[in-house]
């Protein structure tokens, strides 16, 4: 196919083409990790397939870097580039849930407070991540943690099927009998194998979850740590709770006395009825002397959104990450000397759990590799001031270097920056070939590439 020019280009798209110089490009431009301050040639908003195709069919026969961006959310700022080109996927927004088979059609741009919005009304969920405001895209394509994953598995556990605009524009559904190995690849690959324009989902009766936090001071993490440990790998899957260092922001919801307060916790997650997770949450939240320790049941979207006012666009984000079969008392000292030098407001350190019904897919049956890791856990030093990027970047690669060598090798891919080559292979393990062998097959001159990059087999090879 001869080079497609720009004029083609937007005659062909029912969605913008924004380019350097338009009113809308400072803020077409801008991702979530304000770390990242890119500047493509041009962005395309996508409305439909056929826009996707021609935007895919621009940068291919033109030889561009092209990015593809579903929420912008992308801790590496991989929804963005340099000089190449943006499809920005934000306007295809539709949502369709259908009730009786328990399944939902989304569309590629919307967001996870989107699909809680929808599916809340009929008493359905989708497992999904801890902000509403994450991409529907990026969040399934690397894998999806969140409250629901004891429960219910990841969220590409729960992927049935996805259309996909592959780099020579040709458009297939791949599911389990369609495209099987495209299908096992877009389980925790990421988007390397093209552009999913729509995603079907198993959705889960669940309209509230029992949840809500239990604080402690920072001079009983070791303590807190070890007991958490213990109780969330043995409870019924109906627990949930991450680990959490955090500082108590100034909300109305937390007491004054609060307020700024650094602090270890848990923030449980428990579908059930609400005597059931109490009970079983008892013997966690009786350790030491918490400050605070509060569950209710409350709707999906409300938890699913606890964390949105405090994490708005914009703050400057630096993320580390990795995956962890057992928590060492080595390992809990060190997260307990590195947790209370939490540098900034916004600064963390989750440890999220992904066993339960996450273990019980094997490691081969999806792209996503460490079924045997008990947490993903990510390290993330945040503030709104770019002046204190260098000093929440120090803490967090501090952290990292002292954790790294108890963890399981490898990170869940969307807790990482542009880490390298090494680092991608690592979270992929021996699944790494498989996945090398299909890009050759859907993209074997690397189309995809501004993500975390599994490079066609033969380029590899030679
Ligand atoms: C505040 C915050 C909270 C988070 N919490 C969680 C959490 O609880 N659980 C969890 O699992 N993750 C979580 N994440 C990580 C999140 O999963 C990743 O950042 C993810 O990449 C975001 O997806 P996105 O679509 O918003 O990102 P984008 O930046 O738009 O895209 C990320 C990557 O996915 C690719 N991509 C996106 N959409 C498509 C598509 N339709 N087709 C092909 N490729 C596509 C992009 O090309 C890019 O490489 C969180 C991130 C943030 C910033």
């Amino acid at each position: 196919m001869p080079a497609i020019r720009l004029e083609q280009l937007r005659a062909s798209v029912r969605g913008a083409v924004i380019q350097p110089g338009d009113a809308a490009y400072e803020s077409a431009r801008a991702v979530y990790n304000a770390m990242f301050d890119k500047r493509p040639a041009s962005i395309v908003r996508a409305v439909d397939v056929a826009d996707v195709i021609a935007a895919v069919d621009y940068a291919r026969t033109n030889g561009m870097l092209l990015a593809v961006r579903g929420g912008g959310h992308n801790g590496g700022g991989l929804g963005t580039c340099d000089d190449g080109l943006v499809i920005d996927l934000s306007l295809m927004k539709g949502i369709r849930v259908d009730a009786a088979a328990r399944t939902v059609r989304v569309g590629a741009g919307c967001l996870w407070g989107d699909v809680d919005h929808a599916t809340h009304p009929y008493g359905l969920a989708v497992p999904c991540g801890v902000i509403s405001s994450t991409g529907v895209g990026g969040l399934t394509l690397g894998g999806g943690i969140g409250h629901l994953t004891r429960a219910f598995g990841l969220t590409v556990d729960n992927l049935l099927s996805a259309d996909v605009v592959l780099a020579d524009g040709t458009v297939v559904t791949a599911d389990a009998s369609n495209h099987p190995d495209l299908f096992w690849a877009l389980r925790g690959g990421g988007g390397n194998f093209g552009v999913v324009t729509s995603f079907e989902f198993q959705a889960h009766p669940v309209r509230t979850l029992y949840a809500g936090p239990t604080f402690w001071p920072l001079d009983q993490s070791v303590e807190v740590l070890k007991a958490y440990r213990e109780l969330i790998t043995s409870a019924p899957e109906y627990v949930n709770g991450f680990f959490a260092f955090l500082t108590i922001p100034p909300a109305p919801m937390f007491p004054d006395h609060l307020h700024m307060q650094k602090v270890c916790g848990v923030m449980w997650s428990c579908t059930g009825p609400a005597a059931r997770a109490a009970a079983a949450t008892l013997p966690m939240r009786s350790v030491g002397t918490p400050l605070l320790d509060h569950q209710a049941d409350m709707p999906l979207p409300v938890v699913n959104s606890l964390f949105d006012g405090l994490y708005p666009p914009g703050l400057q984000w630096y993320w580390r990450a990795d995956f962890v079969e057992e928590l060492s008392d080595a390992a809990v000292a060190e997260h307990a000397r590195h947790g209370a030098a939490l540098p900034t407001m916004h600064s963390t350190m989750h440890l999220y759990p992904i066993d339960g019904a996450a273990h019980r897919v094997a490691r081969s049956e999806t792209a996503f590799s460490y079924r045997e890791a008990n947490w993903a856990e990510v390290i993330v030093g945040v503030d709104p001031d770019p002046a204190n990027a260098a000093t929440i970047t120090k803490w967090c690669k501090d952290y990292f270097d002292a954790l790294h060598p108890y963890s399981a090798g490898g990170a869940y891919v969307n807790f990482m920056m542009d880490e390298g080559q090494e680092r991608v292979q690592a979270s992929f393990r021996d699944n790494y070939e498989r996945l090398a062998a299909i890009k050759a097959a859907y993209d074997p001159a690397n189309l995809f590439r501004v993500n975390q990059n599994i490079r066609p087999a033969v380029a590899a090879a030679g």
